[in-house]
């Protein structure tokens, strides 16, 4: 039965007895503990999207029958790959954290062309393998999880030159039916709330690393994978009990570190094995659809902006002109986030496999943006918010017969605003820049997809210096460049 609703995607994810590990202990279901269970709500609104706006969230499959799940579909134009963006923004919006599904929609969209580029060099069978998982994904409506980030060990050393040779994943066995891989990823964005992971190489590799040139899917419940769960700034407030304390109680990110020991792949669910020469463009691709996926960020901003906004009301001052300024500014940072992404997906140009790839080096902008205007816009919110943001107590105090009353009176600000209002619209802001959720709008702004530098020497690639001179020497009237003869 393919899942149609969120209700039905969270029920795909019980009694799946997978290996997860949190707080020093086996989580005997993932789906009811309270810390993990915010970030299969921020999946889960990936299927109520398709549902209740599905302009944005569900597209007309080529594959099969009838509409899928946007991330689950092949972009077969520039506006589909713009679409995605607008999807992005309006669940950034619905959830305020990361709702983990883009990495597998970017995954799916870069192996898409090279598995067919890849056949036609090999003559290979590899497009028609990956075709036949996709609509296997579209027609059960699963989720995709990527697993891409070795741990890297020595960052001066390649794969196959490591003291451990585990520490990219690898090919440690080959059979007739299968490979057998080994190794590990490291911060994996939504695998526990995954049905199937999509493994990829991390980064360029040589003749020599040939065994690190792995690509396949795995189901997520592969009893030789476990999971080693990352642990979120303030998320133990989920264990406190009430709601208001952790800022945004219904929906979280997830990221864990997946060890893979020895699982068995079959061949049909091998995309690329041992073709090295395919790392680099695969990388290149994803990051290039995943660098522009972060307009993502730009719907948490529609939030953090609207929280800012309300607390200035709430303390009476929304008509003060500083105020109205630093909105302004945290408008303008967001939309600049948007419009370099948005102008990628646009750009978008068809690829030999028929799909559509977006812009490079305007994704590289959008994320570099991303890497950078979050913790400006984090730094507006919190001045507006004012330092009862982090001073204010906690809610059992305002539970408490002694204390509660007392807060209530100090805590009142412009007339008719309830003082739990108000704790909710700071503790929001807290959760965004400082606690559960600023994993995903500020760290992981930073490092996902890439760290500053990777885009920085993607642009660098890119910026075409040597037809901008000629530009710049056409206009100043350069002709000669050989050396003057009367200069002294
Ligand atoms: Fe999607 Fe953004 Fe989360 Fe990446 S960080 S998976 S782009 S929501
Ligand atoms: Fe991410």
């Amino acid at each position: 039965m393919p899942i149609r609703s969120a209700e039905q995607y969270i029920e795909s994810l019980r009694n799946r007895n997978l290996n997860v590990y949190l707080f020093g202990e086996r989580v005997e279901e993932p789906v009811d503990h309270p810390v993990v269970r915010p970030s299969i709500n921020a999946v889960a609104e990936t299927y109520r999207l398709a549902e209740e706006e599905p302009e944005l969230g569900a597209a007309d499959s080529t594959l099969v029958d009838g509409k899928v799940n946007r991330f689950l579909h092949v972009a077969g134009s520039a506006q589909d790959v713009v679409t995605q963006n607008r999807m992005q923004r309006r669940l950034g919006q619905r959830t305020g954290t990361c709702f983990q599904r883009c990495v597998g929609m970017d995954a799916i969209n870069a192996l898409y062309s090279i598995t067919f580029e890849l056949d036609e060099k090999h003559g290979t069978d590899h497009h028609a393998r990956f075709l036949a998982f996709v609509k296997e994904m579209q027609a059960e409506n699963f989720v995709i999880g990527g697993a891409m980030t070795d741990p890297k060990g020595d960052r001066s050393k390649a794969p196959s030159q490591q003291e451990d040779p585990d520490l990219f994943v690898r090919v440690v066995e080959r059979r007739d039916d299968g490979v057998v891989i080994r190794g590990a990823k490291m911060h994996q964005t939504g695998c526990i709330n995954s049905h199937w992971l999509l493994v990829m190489p991390t980064m360029r590799l040589s003749e020599a690393d040939r065994d690190y040139a792995i690509s396949c899917a795995v189901p997520v419940d592969h009893p030789g994978i476990s999971y080693i769960y990352g642990r979120q700034s303030c998320d133990s407030r989920a264990l406190e009990g009430g709601e208001i304390d952790q800022g945004n109680a219904r929906f979280g990110g997830q990221e864990a570190a997946i060890i893979f020991d020895n699982v068995f792949v079959p061949n049909e669910r091998i995309f690329i094995d041992g073709q090295y020469e395919y790392a680099a463009p695969l990388v290149e691709r994803f990051t290039s659809f995943h660098r522009r996926s972060y307009v993502c960020k730009t719907g948490l901003g529609d939030v953090i902006i609207g929280a800012a906004a309300t607390i200035a009301d709430y303390n009476g001052v929304p008509k003060a002109s500083h105020v109205r300024d630093k909105l302004v500014e945290m408008a303008h940072l967001n939309e600049t986030i948007y419009g370099a992404g948005i102008a990628a997906s646009h750009e978008s140009k068809p690829t030999a496999a028929g799909n559509y790839q977006c812009d490079d080096m305007l994704a590289n902008v959008c994320k570099h943006n991303v890497t950078r205007f979050p913790y400006e816009l984090s730094r507006l919110a919190q001045d507006l918010a004012g330092g009862l943001m982090v001073t204010l107590p906690s809610d059992k105090e305002f539970d408490s017969e002694v204390t509660g009353p007392v807060l209530r009176k100090y805590l009142k600000a412009a007339p008719g605003v309830s003082v739990d209002n108000r704790r909710r619209v700071l503790r929001l802001i807290e959760n965004m820049t400082l606690g559960r959720n600023a994993v995903g709008y500020l760290t992981e702004s930073m490092h996902g997809a890439g760290s500053p530098q990777a885009q920085r020497v993607q642009i660098a690639r890119m910026m075409n210096l040597e037809e901008k001179k000629k530009l710049a020497k056409h206009l100043a009237g350069v002709e000669d460049e050989s050396e003057d003869e009367d200069a002294l």
